[in-house]
């Protein structure tokens, strides 16, 4: 950052991003020791709000359900689907996680849920699925 062009380049890119900034926000130019220097009109957003967005995967709530729970929520889903549509078979897609339960602590609810609904259920593991996603197909 020598030269005055490096130093105009990093400015306009920092006011590119608080541009999306609805607070009023100076850039001053650059302290002596190479710091920007700006100030900010002070409110209850803070800079992280602006600089980030949601996490995907929790929609921004900061937890996740579960991999039980989303094997509760399957089975129920599936029990559902089962009285509403006909098929000869049911496969649950979910995440690895999720599938692991079903083959381990999760088996017997499964297979009893197979039992009732006298079709066959099978299991896929859908590797860019995250814990909460999954997809009943019917067969
Ligand atoms: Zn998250």
């Amino acid at each position: 950052m020598d030269t005055e062009e490096h130093r105009n380049a990093v400015l306009n890119e920092f006011r590119k991003v608080l541009a999306r900034d609805r607070t009023r926000m100076t850039i001053n130019g650059f302290t002596q020791l190479g710091l920007v220097e700006m100030t900010r009109k002070r409110t209850r957003e803070s800079l992280a709000h602006v600089l980030c967005e949601p996490c995907p995967v929790c929609a921004g709530r900061g937890e996740l359900k579960t991999a039980q729970t989303v094997c509760y929520q399957i089975l129920r889903e599936l029990m559902r689907e089962a009285r509403q549509f006909e098929a000869k078979e049911f496969r649950i897609l979910a995440s690895q996680q999720v599938i692991d339960l079903f083959l381990d602590e999760e088996s017997q609810g499964l297979a009893i849920l197979s039992d009732d609904i006298g079709k066959p259920v099978s299991l896929q593991v859908e590797s860019q699925y995250n814990q909460e996603q999954f997809d009943i197909v019917l067969m």
